[in-house]
């Protein structure tokens, strides 16, 4: 059985307040579900800070294909996982469609989150032209194997993220019924990739405007095993509550 895990994506959003209503929420609460918060790079050594009497991990929001050198504005793997982070996410659809990320970087990133023993969440999903061309499949298959291609994934653990463009930040969630069938479909790429076994041990989180009212449908479904939340995930206490409903 995957544990559930919900993961608050704040994007280019948070300050000092919400660093502060998110500790006051968080700390001494437990979960059934594992919770991270992505906050910005610039938050990550407070947050950890803030939250170590609590049982809220912190992750990043993206990482570099790079491991040091000339690249500026760049910070690495290893970096973040000396910072205590332990999970980033990868190819979320705002970096690939603002900045120019695509399948070939995402593997890299992989790999550098793989090296480091930062648990990648790679972040799938089709934009709403490609739902309405009825090629949603083929794009999160492509996704998914030219992600994976030449990795060795041994025993490394990893998450996949549906995030349907159409939903992020739209108030359109996918319903629990669309969501469920796209999850499956990803969990039987993720069966001709790497087995049965491995395979079923993989979760598989959905994002597009998820809040605490979709929240339990959604989880309840039997390939949805967690969630990623942006907008909702800034109210420190609906984010609180989306957790406390696994
Ligand atoms: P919203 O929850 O605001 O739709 O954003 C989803 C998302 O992109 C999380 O990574």
């Amino acid at each position: 059985s995957r544990k559930p895990i919900v993961i608050a994506n704040w994007k280019l959003n948070g300050g000092f307040d919400l660093l502060c209503s998110s500790v006051a929420s968080f700390v001494k609460k437990s979960f059934l579900a594992e919770v991270y918060i992505c906050p910005p790079y610039l938050y990550i050594r407070d947050l950890l800070h803030f939250l170590q009497y609590s049982v809220v991990n912190i992750g990043s929001q993206n990482v570099s294909k790079y491991q040091s050198g000339a690249y500026t504005g760049e910070t690495s793997a290893q970096m973040l996982a000396e910072a205590g982070c332990k999970l980033c996410l990868i190819g979320h659809s705002e970096r690939r469609s603002m900045f120019r990320e695509n399948n070939a970087s995402c593997q890299i990133k992989l790999k550098r989150a793989f090296e480091n023993n930062l648990m990648p969440v790679l972040c799938i999903g089709e934009n709403l032209e490609e739902k309405n061309a009825g090629i949603t499949k083929d794009i999160l298959s492509r996704q998914i194997n030219e992600s994976f291609e030449a990795l060795d994934i041994a025993d490394n653990s990893f998450c996949i993220a549906y995030e349907p463009v159409w939903a992020i930040g739209t108030g359109q969630a996918a319903t629990p019924e669309t969501a469920q069938e796209v999850h499956a479909y990803i969990r039987e790429q993720l069966v001709s990739l790497f087995g049965q076994d491995k395979a079923q041990q993989i979760r598989i989180l959905y994002g597009g405007s998820v809040t605490k009212l979709n929240t339990t449908e959604l989880l309840t479904q039997p390939d949805i095993d967690g969630l990623l939340v942006g907008g909702a995930s800034l109210d420190a206490e609906h984010f609180m509550s989306i957790c406390q409903q696994v």
